[in-house]
């Protein structure tokens, strides 16, 4: 079969790109196989296992097929967050290793985040500096809650002065939903779209409510998914915000509105949001400087999300700016 027409030629950074390693895959299935949790190598599986573990030709033949010039590569979800802390931190400073000699070896085609495990806070903050200032990675992928637990607790909050100490943003990728929210969430086949985005929709605002943003105005947060439903609600979430103090008599929670946050700290990516709709009313909502192209391969199509970008009635300079010139100064690449 003759290989697929490459779409036309232009800079594309796709920001939200996985990737694993056999050793985190190994200790993923051993944690699933003491819990009674299905572990059948299916072959589609299969299949995702050896697109994710390569860091070499393969990736970057993919990427040639799909016109993707560059990734940002992350580690797949729930990356070394179910592990206990010690294995978790050890997992991700292998990660990490492994993530940095495959962008030295593509400087121009492949960098990537790092994988850190929340679960040691002071592990995770020592880890993210390692990785920015000693491997060159650009700031820390961390896939929502860690055991149930979410990042406004103050005891995480190294993390976030880590990130706005070294200047790099966080990266908070959806994983399955916390035991909390599991069982209502859980409906087959509305699990990822429905479930994985509520969670992590809701650890946005959490952070937001928890008054992160007061503590660190100048962390910058990305989200996947087209801001996880939020920049639709976000006008809905001020004024209802105020009117929940009003009735309640409560004093102000945090200095700003829950949306001047949102605009100021945080960043939106497109990963498995390929519609006009949802786009260009996020672009209107949020301004063309706040929006990154990410395909999410290998889980979904590259060559899917190409073509809806591609299509999209946005001019040249817009596009640019999606494509590649905000994630160049976002993750400063
Ligand atoms: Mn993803």
């Amino acid at each position: 079969m003759a290989a697929p027409a490459r779409p036309p030629q232009r800079e594309r950074i796709a920001v939200e790109e996985g990737f694993t390693i056999p050793e985190i895959a190994a200790a993923a299935r051993a944690l699933a196989e003491k819990s009674g949790a299905s572990t059948a190598v299916t072959p589609a599986r299969r299949a995702l296992f050896q697109e994710l573990s390569d860091l070499g030709e393969r990736r970057i033949r993919a990427m040639d097929e799909d016109g993707i010039t560059m990734q940002l590569v992350v580690v797949g979800s729930p990356g070394v967050q179910a592990f206990d802390p010690a294995q978790g931190t050890e997992l991700a400073r292998l990660a990490n290793d492994r993530l940095a000699a495959a962008c030295k070896a593509y400087p121009t085609r492949l960098a990537g985040l790092a994988a850190v495990a929340p679960q040691n806070p002071a592990g995770a903050a020592a880890e993210l500096e390692r990785a920015v200032k000693t491997l060159g990675l650009k700031g820390a992928i961390i896939n929502s809650h860690t055991n149930g637990e979410y990042l406004d607790a103050k005891k995480f909050w190294p993390i976030f002065e880590a990130a706005q100490a070294l200047d790099v943003p966080i990266y908070l990728h959806p994983r399955e939903p916390s035991p909390g929210m599991a069982g209502p969430l859980g409906m087959p086949g509305f699990r990822v779209a429905w479930g994985y985005g509520v969670e992590t929709g809701t650890h946005v605002m959490r952070l937001i409510a928890g008054g992160v943003f007061d503590a660190f105005p100048r962390l910058k947060l990305v989200i996947g998914h087209m801001g996880e439903s939020i920049p639709f609600t976000l006008e809905r979430i001020d004024n209802r915000y105020l009117w929940e103090l009003e009735i309640g008599g409560f004093a102000r929670t945090i200095k700003h509105l829950p949306s001047a946050y949102f605009r100021e700290n945080i960043i939106v990516t497109t990963s498995g949001m390929n519609y006009r709709l949802p786009l260009m009313m996020t672009v209107a909502l949020l301004g063309i400087d706040n929006l990154l192209f990410a395909a999410d391969w290998p889980f979904e199509k590259a060559r899917d999300a190409v073509d809806a970008m591609d299509a999209m009635p946005l001019s040249e300079e817009d596009k640019a700016k999606i494509y590649h010139r905000n994630a160049r100064r976002v993750f400063r690449l």
